[in-house]
């Protein structure tokens, strides 16, 4: 699928002065009809912008490789490639997608531990060399179809995330490794570096230190093989946050100043996903229908002796666990959302669930917040919600209204990033003005 200009020529809404995302989320409301009422995200792209500032803030010496995985937009995908990150894809569509920005085949990752051949035999076509892998089989598909292929091991970390039993083992071992630089050795393919992947769920930095020595080891190994390798990748699982960017970078660069120093000639490359996106995209939801019970049902001797029967709410949402929210399925949590209408600071809370329309076990967004009474046609906005949530499951994706803020505009200029002539297929509409309360009264829609 070939994406044509128009598909992805973007309005993104300039804000001028102190028109918040609040202020435009109210706007995508009103502007809908009664009837549409469809859940929609606001993306700030200042905030994406944001973050690469901050990451050559803090980590300067790892060039980061964004994974399309994460968040495959295409104007975060031309953000980024206008700031000049890397890319990591792992499907045919991810990698047209990039394409399509002109990013060079050097600066792409072909990531995923399994890949169809199909999709190697894409990648040798259009000239991406480096591919992650960590078995023999995969190694034995790479052979046959992309020989000139640049390999990088993918190492398993031990001692990361032994508390998660959901984490799949990728990577191999350091014993497989040897192993696979062998097999690498007799089957004339090029190993060019290793790459090990901490998720951030994982929150013992010392999980870095262990890598990296291991990595050393590796590039021990291969150099008895006759392998120069020169990359070092030492993945994802940024969580987006500056201070945990900070943390992993207190532990990360003296292991890589000991054991990888500019010397060696090792490029530290990297691959966040979240890190760049999570923050910038909000999800506006309504409630498409509610339903009351009482807490302790109907234990009537409980109520009466505690003299409260607290009433709980089930809600159900325009959007779930197969659309938005899909990333609940990864293990992640969802935040809890914050409510657009106006409420008092008396207004009592009640615990409530939070559930898609699907009528699916499975579909539940929330088990269990306290907020106050919710109406059928109320929203809720959730924040930090850029990260996993706009794949497609079944269910068309919702809308995305790009913004980004005057101040912001102008202000990453002073760093050296200026958008309107790095983005090609962008085009900066006149700036939404807020509403006055008035205004919004009178045309109502009755
Ligand atoms: C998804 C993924 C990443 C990116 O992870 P984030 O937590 O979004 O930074 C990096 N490496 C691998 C192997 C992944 O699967």
């Amino acid at each position: 699928m070939k994406a044509t200009l128009d598909e992805l020529l973007c309005s993104v809404e300039l804000l001028e002065g102190d028109t918040a995302i609040l202020d435009v989320i109210n706007k995508h409301i009103f502007d809908q009809t009664q009837a549409q009422k469809s859940a929609f995200f606001v993306a700030d792209l200042g905030a994406i912008v944001w973050q690469q500032i901050r990451w050559k803030t803090h980590m300067d010496q790892v060039r980061p490789f964004y994974d399309v995985k994460c968040n495959s937009s295409a104007v975060v995908v031309e953000i980024l490639a206008a700031l000049g990150t890397g890319f990591v894809c792992s499907s045919k569509h991810e990698l047209e997608l990039i394409k399509n920005f002109g990013v060079p085949a050097q600066d792409v990752i072909l990531g995923g531990a399994c890949k169809q051949l199909s999709l190697i035999k894409y990648a040798a076509k259009h000239g991406v060399q480096l591919l992650v892998c960590d078995n023999e089989a995969e190694m034995r598909k790479i052979a046959r179809c992309h020989p000139n292929a640049k390999l990088l091991l993918q190492v398993y970390t031990a001692g990361c995330c032994e508390h998660d039993e959901t984490a799949m083992p990728f990577g191999c071992t350091l014993k497989d490794c040897r192993h696979l630089l062998e097999c690498a050795k007799e089957l004339g393919l090029t190993v060019t570096g290793v790459k090990f992947h901490i998720p951030s769920c994982c929150a013992e930095p010392e999980a870095f230190t262990h890598a990296v020595s291991d990595a050393r080891c590796v590039f021990d190994m291969g150099a008895e093989l006759g392998y120069a390798m020169s990359i070092l990748d030492v993945g994802g699982g940024f969580d987006g946050v500056e201070a945990q960017l900070e943390k992993v970078n207190r532990v990360l660069k003296p292991m890589l100043d000991a054991y990888f120093p500019q010397s060696t000639g090792v490029s530290v490359i990297a691959e966040p996903g979240a890190y760049y996106v999570s923050a910038a995209f909000s999800l506006a939801v309504s409630v498409i229908s509610k339903k009351m019970a009482t807490q302790n049902g109907n234990n009537h001797a409980q109520d009466t002796l505690s003299g409260i029967d607290e009433p709980e709410f089930t809600y159900c949402l325009n959007d779930g666990v197969f659309g938005s929210f899909a990333y609940k399925l990864l293990e992640e949590s969802v935040p809890v959302p914050s409510l657009l209408k106006e409420t008092s600071a008396e207004e009592p809370l009640f615990s409530s669930s939070l559930w898609g329309s699907s009528n699916d076990g499975l579909d539940q967004v929330l088990e269990s917040c306290l907020i106050p009474e919710l109406s059928v046609g109320d929203w809720l906005v959730f924040n930090h919600v850029g990260a996993n949530s706009l794949r497609v499951m079944g269910e068309p994706t919702p809308l995305v209204h790009y913004i980004i803020s005057a101040q912001d505009w102008y202000e990453i200029q002073n760093y050296g990033v200026i958008l309107d002539t790095a983005l090609k297929n962008f085009c900066l509409v006149p700036c939404f003005q807020k509403p006055s309360l008035s205004e919004s009264a009178i045309s109502t829609p009755a």
